[in-house]
């Protein structure tokens, strides 16, 4: 199938229009625009609350999630909670390697000694693989989670990937998103209760003390706080990685 062609302009005005409508709203609006629409979802409240949002008004939005092989135990059992709860199928979209395979190839613990390159092949490229012949890819980022999620709009084309993003929930605060998942009884991570307000692969996730911003426990002691899919900048790269030996890998 051809993929649909869009105006930056169109998207400009759609993403305007839809700025402030309640999720299944935009969610339903950009579905019948792009019908070939996917949900990358990394299970966190906001996802949770997304998927509940597109199975109780029926949206026809595939699912999956980008399964690192390194998902906290409590994370894969959120998965099948709410694959259960929900009768839907969230996909599972894996990396080329496996994690011993990674660490044959390329040394021991490689997101310790080079977290841009264990996020591009562990997230950035099967993502990239996962969303060709989508017209549409739907995010659960906010404004307010960092700067470079500030300027989110609704409705944008995405450099990156190629594709319409679809961001429905990037005016809600983590009030509202919280506010949502108590009101409709959605199921949520309960590490989230235990001092992990975002959450990642584990060994580069810890919990955040009093008073740190949410994202303070992902990448602890580094500067990145995204592994790159929605950075702007091209941090994390789409580009064939070189190997010199293990433990000292360079990207270029
Ligand atoms: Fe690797 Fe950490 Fe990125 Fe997961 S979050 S892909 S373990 S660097």
């Amino acid at each position: 199938m051809e993929p649909i062609l869009t105006e930056i302009s169109e998207l400009q005005r759609l993403g305007a229009g839809l700025d402030g409508r309640p999720p299944h709203e935009v969610l339903a609006h950009a579905v019948e625009r792009f019908p070939r629409m996917t949900f990358a979802t990394g299970f966190g409240v906001e996802g949770c609350a997304l998927i509940d949002v597109i199975a109780r008004h029926s949206l026809r939005v595939d699912l999956f999630t980008l399964d690192t092989g390194l998902l906290f135990p409590e994370t894969l059992e959120l998965w099948r909670r709410l694959e259960d709860r929900y009768g839907v199928t969230v996909r599972a979209v894996r990396p080329e390697r496996s994690v011993p395979e990674q660490a044959a190839e390329f040394g021991d613990r490689l997101w310790e000694r080079a977290p841009d390159l264990c996020c591009s092949m562990r997230k950035v490229l099967p993502l990239k693989s996962a969303l060709a012949g989508f017209d549409a890819w739907v995010s659960a980022i906010r404004r307010d989670q960092t700067r470079e999620r500030s300027s989110t709009s609704v409705v944008e084309w995405d450099e990156k990937f190629g594709l319409v993003k679809v961001s429905p929930l990037a005016n809600w605060t983590s009030a509202d998103v919280w506010s949502y998942v108590r009101t409709h009884d959605v199921p949520f991570n309960p590490l989230h209760e235990r001092g992990y307000p975002s959450i990642g692969c584990l060994p580069c996730t810890s919990p955040v003390f009093p008073g740190e911003d949410p994202r303070a426990g992902r990448w602890r002691g580094l500067e990145r706080k995204e592994c790159g899919i929605h950075s702007r900048s091209e941090r994390s790269q789409l580009t064939p990685f070189r190997k010199e030996r293990p433990g000292n890998v360079r990207v270029g």
